[in-house]
This record gives structure tokens, sequence and C-alpha cells, in this order.
């Protein structure tokens, strides 16, 4: 079946040439073999033009928060990719850029492979630097440049507005989604019919932008000579790729989704997935995850309840699979419509509602119990105990709790001089060491914290205004936290982390 022309949208107008060589999957943000869209219709494309297929992914050094951490995670999957497809008749070229500009240099690494190609295809990813890279080689392609939308199970286009809050956008999402589940991506893309065979990147080609040496680049201090943030490294407890994504994916099902719907928010019992940094880097698919839970679930569409935008009692299924149904398709896609949506200001201030903008200014003079500045905040240097363990465990291991996530950004927003310091605050600790950062859901997080999705609440406070509000006691009240605090803050672990120690000593 032909994957859904609403996940389609052509870059440029140049023709689909049925001379080139092969045709091109330049991969920079579905990083995956299996669920992928992008990789169907490449497929599909290759056996229409009867050409072998070439997946370019490769690794720039010039973006916003490049890092040992963010770099070893992608390479990790790199390596997933390169060992699938070794003595496969698709090509395969992992390339890192040694320093900054070298894929540019000499006309262009992706212009000069996409000379030779019938067509480039690509992924749609709305949010960081990727809409801004494909504006940059629209025109600089050769040949028609497609994109394609495969980061969330409802396509990209579906909705014809953008949803203020999760309520709306889960009715919306509710009645649409049964046509939906019909067209999931293919599960193992690369097994069946055979493409002709990939006969090799050109020599000149690799001379010029080697392929990657991923073992090299995996081993000790192989990023070093790279130009990116050496000081925030890798989470060794996070490995990156395909592979562990789905063991990761698998494990849950198996043994903590029955825990989810009870225990998520209590940091002890460590009852969440950890699948946001395999989803932000596409080493996952979100279709993969829903098709595996409902087939866990024994699950059939004629139990999907009418759609009535509640979190719960849609889908029919045990109660904690709703729960992280609702967490996967409302919360994660809801993020992505807006970005989707509004390019231009998903990530600026201006963006929050209304009220927001409105109450936030009425308080922007009232004094705060205490103010930090970002240096301060990056070392866990406030007086609250549990917002440095939040902010501790953030550079460590590169993830936060969900529910301490929200404690921590409304205590910047407490504690900043101005939100907008407080939005830049979030915005770059939570891009820099967090390896799911730079997401339509950093974003999204982020701002709800300072009123987007949500409405007013009472009574009026000082600095939030009518922001929803949250301290560090109700939530020490609320929490199972006690050995989380032992881990990240409390006196059984004076000593700074590794990371710590490399980052602020
Ligand atoms: C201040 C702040 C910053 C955040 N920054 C990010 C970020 O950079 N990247 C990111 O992916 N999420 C972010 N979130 C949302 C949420 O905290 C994470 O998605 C979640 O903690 C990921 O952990 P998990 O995979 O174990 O989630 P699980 O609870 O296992 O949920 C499964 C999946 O559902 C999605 N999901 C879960 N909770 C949320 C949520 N509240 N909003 C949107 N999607 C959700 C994620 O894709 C997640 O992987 C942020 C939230 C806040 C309050």
């Amino acid at each position: 079946m032909p994957i859904p022309a609403i996940r389609l949208t052509d870059a440029n107008e140049a023709p689909i040439r049925g001379e080139g060589e092969y045709v091109l999957y330049w991969m920079i943000a579905h990083r995956r073999l299996s669920w992928n869209f992008a990789l169907d219709h490449a497929i599909d494309e290759a056996k229409r033009l009867g050409k072998p297929l070439l997946i370019f992914e490769p690794l720039r050094v010039r973006y916003e928060w490049a890092s040992d951490r963010l770099h070893r995670f992608i390479i990790e999957g790199m390596r997933d990719h390169a060992a699938a497809l070794r003595d496969h008749p698709v090509g395969y070229y992992p390339y890192v850029e040694p320093h900054a500009g070298a894929a540019a240099s000499s006309g262009g690494l992706l212009a000069t492979l996409a000379r030779r190609a019938c067509l480039v295809i690509s992924d749609e990813y709305p949010c960081f630097f990727l809409p801004r890279l494909i504006d940059a080689v629209r025109d600089r392609v050769p040949v028609r440049l497609r994109l394609v939308d495969s980061s969330t199970v409802m396509p990209l286009r579906l909705a014809d507005r953008t949803f203020t809050v999760a309520h709306s956008y889960r009715r919306w999402m509710q009645k649409q989604i049964l046509d939906v589940l019909p067209d999931f991506p293919r599960p193992r893309p690369l097994a069946g019919g055979r493409l002709p065979p990939f006969p090799g990147v050109e020599a000149k080609i690799l001379r010029r932008w080697p392929a990657a040496d991923l073992d090299r680049l995996l081993s000790p201090g192989g990023l070093d000579s790279i130009p990116i943030d050496h000081a925030v490294g890798p989470c060794p407890e996070t490995v990156g790729g395909d592979g562990e994504a789905v063991r990761r994916l698998r494990g849950f099902l198996k043994t903590g989704l029955a825990a989810y719907g009870d225990d998520r928010n209590h940091p002890d019992r460590r009852a969440t997935s950890g699948l946001s940094p395999y989803l932000h880097f596409g080493h996952l698919s979100p279709h993969q995850i829903v098709s595996e839970l409902l087939d866990r679930e024994g699950w059939t569409p004629d139990r999907a309840a009418p759609a009535n935008g509640k979190n719960h009692g849609f889908w029919n299924t045990s109660e904690t699979a709703e729960a992280f149904l609702d967490q996967l398709l409302t919360w994660r896609e809801l993020g992505f419509n807006l970005s989707h949506r509004q390019p231009d200001d998903y990530d600026r201030y201006e963006s929050l509602p209304d009220w927001a903008l409105k109450t936030l200014d009425q308080h922007r003079r009232d004094p705060r119990p205490t103010i930090y500045d970002l240096d301060q905040f990056e070392r866990a240097e406030t007086h609250d105990e549990i917002w440095n363990a939040a902010q501790r465990e953030l550079v460590s291991t590169g993830a936060m709790h969900n529910y301490l996530r929200m404690l921590w950004g409304k205590l910047i927003l407490h504690w900043s001089a101005t939100p907008e310091e407080a939005l830049r605050v979030m915005v770059e600790l939570n891009n820099k060491y967090a390896l799911d950062g730079r997401d339509p859901n950093s974003y999204s997080g982020i701002f709800w914290t300072l009123g987007r999705y949500d409405r007013p609440w009472g009574p009026t406070r000082p600095v939030f205004g009518n922001v929803r509000y949250m301290t560090s006691d109700s939530t020490r009240r609320k929490l199972k936290l006690k050995g989380y605090l032992a881990k990240f803050a409390g006196p059984g672990t004076p000593e700074k982390s590794a990371a710590e120690r490399k980052l602020f000593d």
C-alpha cells in the first residue's frame, strides 16, 4: 500500500529524474529502519524507478547545544543502521562532520549526492534547526526534494487548527484515529521485495567526505577532535539506537506498563517508560509503540468508545494502557501540532495565551523570594533540595522525572528576575542537558509551566498571577521521593557525579 499522500510534501519543484542512478534517502530526523514512512516511500520510489536505494545519514557539528552526549546517542543509532545494512542491497552512508562546515564545502555533500539521484526523500520535523536546514538546501538540490511526515501517529496536516488545550485536541484525535490506524508504516520494510543492489558511494566522494568510522567515534576519546561541547558527557545508562529503543519498549510493555497508571508520578518508583530520547531522535516510532501496546491489550477497533475528549475510557483497554496512550497520543502530539502550525513563534514568549501574558506582565515587578541566575541554576545551587536534585538528575543522566520537570520549571519562574528570563533559563538547561530536548515537547513542556495549554487558576499569587502554582513542600507531601533524593541530593550522595565534576570543577 502506498503511504498516505497527506504525509508527503514536495520541498522544491525540481524534476524527478528517471535517468538518475539511485534514490537518495537523506535521513535527518526519523533515524530508524522500521516503522518509518520516509523509508517506506524511498523504497517504493526506488522500486517504481527500478533503481537502488542509498540511505545517507549525516551528523552536523554546527547546531546549538551539540555535545558528546547528543553526538554519541545519534552515532550509537548509526552503528545499528550500519550493522543492519551490512551486506544488504540498500546502501548506507553514515557521515559525521569532523569540523564545522565540512559537509558544506566543495559544493556540499548533499548536493553532490543529489546530482546523481533520481530524487531525494527526507524527513519532515517541525522543530529546532531542521526546517531552516530544509529552507537552506531546497533550491540547491537539483532534483525533487520530498519530505515525509513520520513523527506522529496523526498526520501533521490532518489538523486544520492549532489546539490550545489538551481536551479539544484529544477529542479531535479520538474522532479521527480509527481512520488513521490502518495506515501505519511497515514494521519490516527492508525484508520484502529485492531492490537493485547499490554499487557503493563513488570513491572520489568518499575521499572528500569519508564515511564515519563509527567504532572509532564511539571508542574512548573518539569525539575529542570534533568541535562540540565535550563538557556535556555521554549518558552510559542510556544507549542510543533502534535496537535499544525496541528492547526498552518491550521491557516496559512487559513489566513496566502495569504500574504506570498508579506509579508514574512517584520518582522513587521509576514507573515511566524512558522512551522520550528514542522518540526524539527518531530511533523509535510512536506507531510501533501504539501497535505493540494495542496488540498486548488484545484490542480491536470495535472496542473504541465514541469520542468524548476524556483521557480514559476511549480505547477500552486497561486503565494503565489508557493513561500511557494519553501521554503519547494527546500530550506528545499536541506539541507537534503547535510547532508544525506556528513555525515562526512556537518557541517565543509572545506565543503564550493572552491571559498568561497579561497575568505574568501584571506581576513582573512583584518581589521574588530569591533570584538566581543561569549559572546558579545550572550548578544546582539553589536553597531547595528537591529542585537541586532534579537539576542534578538532568545534568548527570540526561533525563528528569516528568512530575519534577513541572516543579523545576515552575520554580525557575518563581526565582527568575522576569518570566522571559525564566523561559531563557529553562530552554537553555533543558536543551543542553536533556537527551529528549530540542523537541516540540521541550517547548510544550516549558511553555506549559508559563500557562500554555492551561487555564487561569486562583487565588492570584505573587509572581505567578493566575498561572498554576507548584511548591516543593506540596511535592514532598504528595510524592514518594526519599530514594530519589538520596540518589541525587541526599546525605548519601554528597559527592558530585562525574558528569558534574567535569562540568563545574
Ligand atoms: C519543563 C518541562 C520540559 C519538558 N521537556 C521535554 C523535552 O525536552 N522533551 C520531551 O519529549 N518531553 C518533555 N517534557 C514532557 C515530559 O516531561 C516528557 O515527555 C517525559 O518526562 C518523558 O519521559 P518518559 O519517556 O519516561 O515518559 P512516559 O511517561 O513514559 O510517556 C511516554 C511518552 O509520552 C510522551 N509524554 C509523556 N509525558 C508528556 C508530557 N507531559 N508532554 C508531552 N509528551 C509527553 C513522551 O513522548 C513520552 O516518551 C517536558 C515537560 C516539562 C514540564
